[in-house]
């Protein structure tokens, strides 16, 4: 097997797939309504990577050292059939895990299906526990209820559930405490993101961020927590276990403590775009490449080339210059 690093010495090793750009909500982090509005335009159908050229392009990252897919979106479950998609994947060999990154709501119609197509594991994003402001957080007024319903459905079908919970401060930092109560009561675990400055519509600010120190320090006057060593390298969120129990939280740094030095990730878009970090303006087109009917090993050439090339650190290099002048992906588009 081929396996490719990059200038940094990073090897690549997941690959997050968006495969739709549309959403049936609209975060204020992500897809802010006034933004993403009637007269947005999404892609159209045939813009988009058909499953099979999802599926072939997956077979040639793994055989490029990717371990790990995990589907996004916009929201993932609102393409068709993506269960259809995810035993596609299953069956290529050397791919140890599929997860999938959801809001939840149409999990009660898919988790079964999902599961026996091979998937493993979902993280549903939820970010408040009060029917108000959650439903104002995702600019279409939906409540908690529906998501809880998609955790138990993901739950009974046997798919490991971690919760993502983004926290922007004066929004939903006051959900802090009762979301870490709720998860560990019900043995999930549950993930604080904070606040990125990805895209350009959200309206990003340093002031908007909670820190994970600050989260810390709220969760320590409440709980006992021992840190966890990281599972495997280049895992992201720094994770604890609240003593005595099976539960771990964990912290996605990507703000306060940036991880780049250990980043594997690369992610194709839904119209079959990779792009080498979460921050980048442009992508490295593969589907009209995949299109003029080269074979894989030219397909192979240009993915190590793309990698071989990628030098990427922004996390690392953030300044308010870079906040204010780069011309970064939307999060929606590509899937975070
Ligand atoms: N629609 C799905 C969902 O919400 O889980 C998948 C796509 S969504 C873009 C993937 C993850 O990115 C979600 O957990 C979401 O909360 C997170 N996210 C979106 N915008 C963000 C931002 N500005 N900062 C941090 N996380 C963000
Ligand atoms: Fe949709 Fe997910 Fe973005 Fe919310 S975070 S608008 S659910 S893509
Ligand atoms: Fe990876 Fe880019 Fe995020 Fe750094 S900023 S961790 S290189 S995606």
């Amino acid at each position: 097997m081929t396996k490719v690093k990059d200038q940094l010495n990073r090897p690549l090793r997941d690959l997050r797939i968006s495969v739709i750009d549309r959403c049936n909500f609209r975060c204020q982090y992500c897809m802010p309504a006034d933004i993403f509005g009637p007269d947005f335009v999404f892609l159209p159908r045939n813009q988009l990577l058909s499953y099979e050229e999802i599926e072939r392009l997956a077979r040639i990252f793994v055989g490029l050292g990717v371990e790990k897919i995990r589907l996004t979106g916009g929201e993932p479950l609102l393409r068709k059939d993506l269960p259809y998609l995810v035993e596609m994947l299953s069956k290529i060999e050397g791919l140890k895990d599929i997860g999938l990154t959801t809001n939840g709501v149409l999990l009660p119609k898919h988790a079964k299906a999902l599961k026996e197509a091979g998937l493993k594991r979902v993280n549903i994003s939820l970010d408040s526990l009060k029917d108000e402001l959650f439903g104002e957080i995702n600019g279409r007024n939906v409540g908690v209820g529906p998501i809880l319903k998609g955790i138990k459905a993901a739950q009974e079908a046997g798919l490991g559930v971690k919760i993502n919970m983004v926290v922007k401060k004066g929004l939903n930092d006051s959900e802090i405490i009762p979301m870490a109560q709720f998860c560990k009561d019900n043995e999930l675990q549950l993930r604080y993101i904070e606040f990125m400055d990805v895209g350009s519509s959200n309206g990003w600010k340093m002031d908007d961020v909670v820190t994970k120190k600050e989260i810390f320090e709220q969760l320590s006057e409440r709980f006992s927590l021992e840190p966890v060593d990281p599972d495997y390298y280049g895992e992201v969120a720094k994770r604890y276990r609240y003593k005595d129990t099976n539960v771990d939280v964990g912290f996605i740094t990507s703000v306060s403590e940036s991880f780049c030095s250990s980043c594997t990730r690369s992610r194709l878009s839904a119209d079959g775009k990779i792009y080498t970090c979460l921050f980048n303006g442009n992508g490295h087109d593969l589907r009209d490449f995949m299109r003029t009917g080269v074979n894989d090993q030219e397909i192979i050439e240009r993915v190590c080339e793309i990698w071989n090339g990628r030098d990427d650190r922004y996390s690392d290099i953030r300044t308010a210059e870079t906040v204010a002048n780069r011309k970064k992906i939307e999060m929606s588009y590509i899937g975070g």
